[in-house]
Parts: C-alpha cells; structure tokens; sequence
C-alpha cells in the first residue's frame, strides 16, 4: 500500500505503526508518506490557510472534551500586532483511568507527533512547542526526543525552516504524576515550574496561557492528525469516518476490564461499542456485560442497550454519557459496582489538588459514603446525600472539570442500579463511620 494512495490510507494514524511497534526512525516514517503534510505546508501554504484546513476536516479535540481543533486555533492573536511569542503544547500526560492510546501513538510513531506540532505550530505562529507527558511514560519519552533530534538534524525544527522564515524550537517536558496537570491550566502552571492548580477560564490559553503568552493545547491524537489533513486534504479527513459521523477522521478504540483481548483499534469515528467489543472479542467467558463507560473514569456509564449507539461526540452525549476518551472500561455482572466507584472516587479523592472546597472536601466525603455501603453499613438518606454531591461537586460550583468528572460515573450509577446502594443501607439505627474524618487525600 502506498501511503500517499489517498484511497489506501484509511487508518492514517496507525498505519505507520510497525507490527512489532518497534518505532519508526525518520527514514522509516518518511518510507511511509511522513513529513509529506509539513513539505506541503512550507511549500507555500499561509498558517491561516493551514487553521482553514482543519477547521474544515471537522477535526474534535481527542483529550476527552472533542472541541472543534480548527475553532480553538482561530481564537489565536494572527497578524502583524499579534506577540511576538506564542506557544503550542501537546498534552500527553495521559492518566485518564482506562485510557491508553496516546501511548500507543508516542512510543510506536514519534516523528508523527513531532510532525504534527511542527505544522500545528506553524499554524498558529508558534515560536517554541512543548510536548508535556506523562512521567511514566519512559519509552515514549525515549522516542520523542530521539525524533525531535532526528527532525532537528532535517532542518525540520530550528530556525528559517525549510527557507519559511519561520523558527521553532520543540521540547519534551516530563511531568511528576498528577492527573489534574493533563487539565490544560495546571499544565501551563506546572510547566512554568508552578504548582498543578487549574487557572479561571476565561482567558482561555488561546489568548493568555504559557508565561501569559498565546497558547495552543492539543491531545496527542488530535495533533497526529493534523499533518494527515494537510497531506490529503479536508475532503479526504471527513471521509474517513465512512459516513458513520458527521465528525471527521478516525479514532483510536480501545476496551478493558474483563473482555478477551483489550486493546486500541483506529475506526472511522462513530464506530459502535458493540463493534469494538467485537475486535475484543466479546467479554471473557463466564461473564456478562453489566455497563460500560465510553471513555474513562470521568464519563457517565452505558447500558448493554447503548452498545449500538455511534461512538462520536454528540451521538454518545444523546444516549446520556460522554464520549471522553473512546477507550470503554467495561464492568461486568460479576464485578462489585459500589466496590468499583469506591475504587474510582478514592482515585479522584487523591488527585485533586485541593484549590477549592467542593472538590477537596466533598470527594472524600463521597468516597467515605460509598464505603460505608460497600460494607452494609450505609444510613437512611446516604443516597439522597450522594445525589446532593452530584449536583454540588458540578460545573460552575467547582473550579474545573475534576469534580464534575468524577459525579458522572456515580450519577449514572445511581440511575441504573439504585438498588444496590439501597441493599448498603442498614437495616436498624445509626452507626458512626467517622465521616468527619476524611483520610482519602
Ligand atoms: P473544556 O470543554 O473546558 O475545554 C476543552 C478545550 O476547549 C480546551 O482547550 C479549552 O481551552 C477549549 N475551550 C472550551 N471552551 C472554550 C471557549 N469558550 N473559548 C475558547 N476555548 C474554549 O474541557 P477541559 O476541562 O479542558 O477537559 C475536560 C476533558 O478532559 C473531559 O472531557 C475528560 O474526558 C478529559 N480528560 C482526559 C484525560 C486524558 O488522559 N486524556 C484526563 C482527564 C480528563
């Protein structure tokens, strides 16, 4: 297959991943149409040419919120008054619970990601970018600098690229492991050596992010595609979803918990659960598919009835939840639901950072509520108490999405299986759990 065949590459962002996911080196990635999209764009295309592009590939933001990319560009300062320092940033501190594909993307195709922030940063007028990941994420680190100094060495990062006139410098910066610094804010905090706590939006980073200055943040899959939209054209991006979305592109699936093979597929967005639990192979023998989350920890869960709805941004929002991530986390029959949401909001307990009072306070709050009907010893009004953090811990109540993230999958748990929590309630009387007393920080 030739990869600049535009009928041939329907997996654009895999296609490039060697069987053994041994990484490609610069010469193996241009082997395969690499760097294609950033010699067009040098070639003579205008940076608002190139916003133009994408904004008309219909490309969402991967990290989860699926905000149009081309959009969240346009709001950047262009032209002659605009600073002179602006700033794109790939956030790839992946930490979401479940979610695993960036991963895949960084240690398998480095020079993709470092393609796609050369041109995103071109796009915008970025002088300087930031590839900020995870701390754990040793090999991808390992392959990410290997590609920037192989792309540096093609006169691909540095200054006057290409004879553009343009400079742009691109680092790798490792973060210490917390997940509230893949909330683009924090990370901007902490990439200035700041501590992790979110900032108010507005000014969203666009306009007043890194050092104050005009900044782009992207997912890692959301700027592996960028280069793909360049090289074959807008037309060709939305019709890779094959019809199955009215979003563009691809997507990269995946599945845990207990099926037979978990794993990360790239299909054309919009693909159906049921589809990628097919690749999985269905769940493992012996168990039944009780409920799912579409894409991590932080989205509200699915029935076994929701498996043939499209998994895209507005078709996953209809059926009550989120499309998050894509990769589903499924929960089956013979799992513990209070004992997996106890497992969850003791995650989210930890991880905020505790700037305000709702998200500090009222996680270990939940968390203590929930363990207390894990163990049958729940009270009359614990459920009741439970939906009033739902509502409490929300958006605009909280400082950002942390809180209201971790209210989805317990808000929809209490929807779907009220039962259970009910049958954690004790039969007689009070007992005194020590709720004061929050110990899960
Ligand atoms: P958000 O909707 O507030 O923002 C998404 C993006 O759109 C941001 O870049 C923001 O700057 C931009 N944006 C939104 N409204 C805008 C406006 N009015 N003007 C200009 N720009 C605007 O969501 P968020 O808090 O950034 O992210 C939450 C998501 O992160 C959740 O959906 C969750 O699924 C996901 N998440 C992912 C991971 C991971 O590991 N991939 C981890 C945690 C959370």
């Amino acid at each position: 297959m030739s990869a600049t065949d535009k009928t041939a590459l329907t997996h654009p962002l895999t296609h490039s991943i060697a069987p053994d996911r041994a990484p490609l080196d610069f010469a193996g990635y241009q082997s395969v149409g690499g760097y294609t999209g950033l010699k067009k764009v040098l070639a003579g295309i205008a940076p608002t040419e190139v916003q133009a592009q994408v904004k008309e590939a219909n490309l969402r933001g991967r990290g989860g919120a699926g905000f149009p990319t081309g959009v969240k560009w346009s709001f950047v300062p262009m032209g002659e008054d605009a600073p002179p320092l602006k700033y794109i940033v790939c956030n790839a501190d992946e930490m979401e619970p479940g979610t695993f594909k960036d991963r895949l993307l960084m240690e398998a195709a480095p020079h993709q990601l470092v393609e796609g922030m050369i041109v995103s940063g071109y796009a915008i007028g970025a002088s300087t970018g930031y590839i900020f990941l995870r701390g754990e994420y040793v090999l991808a680190a390992r392959h990410l600098r290997a590609a920037i100094a192989e792309a540096r060495e093609a006169g691909y990062i540095g200054n006057n690229i290409g004879g553009s006139g343009w400079d742009f410098d691109l680092h790798v910066h490792t973060g210490a492991g917390r997940y509230i610094c893949g909330e683009e804010t924090a990370l901007l905090n902490s990439l200035e050596g700041r501590r992790a706590n979110p900032r108010a939006k507005p000014p969203f980073p666009q306009v007043a992010g890194l050092w104050g200055r005009p900044t782009v943040v992207n997912n890692v899959e959301t700027i592996c595609n960028v280069p793909h939209i360049i090289a074959h054209g807008a037309d060709w991006f939305r019709g890779l979803s094959q019809g199955k979305s009215e979003d563009g592109g691809t997507k990269l699936y995946g599945v845990s918990g207990k099926v037979k093979h978990p794993g990360v597929w790239e299909l054309p967005i919009g693909s159906s659960g049921r589809e990628i639990l097919e690749l999985a192979g269905g769940m493992k023998d012996g168990y039944q598919l009780k409920a799912w989350l579409p894409g991590g920890a932080s989205t509200d869960f699915l029935l076994p009835e929701h498996l043939d709805v499209p998994m895209d941004y507005g078709s996953i929002g209809k059926a009550g939840s989120r499309l998050g991530t894509g990769l589903m986390t499924v929960l089956d029959d013979q799992a513990s639901l209070l004992g997996t949401l106890v497992n969850l909001e003791i995650f989210f307990a930890r991880e905020s950072c505790g700037w305000c009072t709702p998200c500090r306070d009222g996680l270990p709050w939940t968390v203590k509520i929930l363990q207390a009907l894990e163990s049958g010893e729940g009270e009359p009004g614990d459920i009741e108490m439970l939906e009033s953090m739902t509502s409490d811990l929300w958006m605009g109540k909280t400082f950002c999405a942390h809180a209201p993230g971790a209210m989805e999958p317990l808000q929809s748990a209490i929807k779907f299986f009220r039962p259970e929590f009910e049958a954690g309630i004790r039969a007689a009387g009070r007992s005194d759990h020590g709720r004061g007393d929050s110990d899960v920080r």
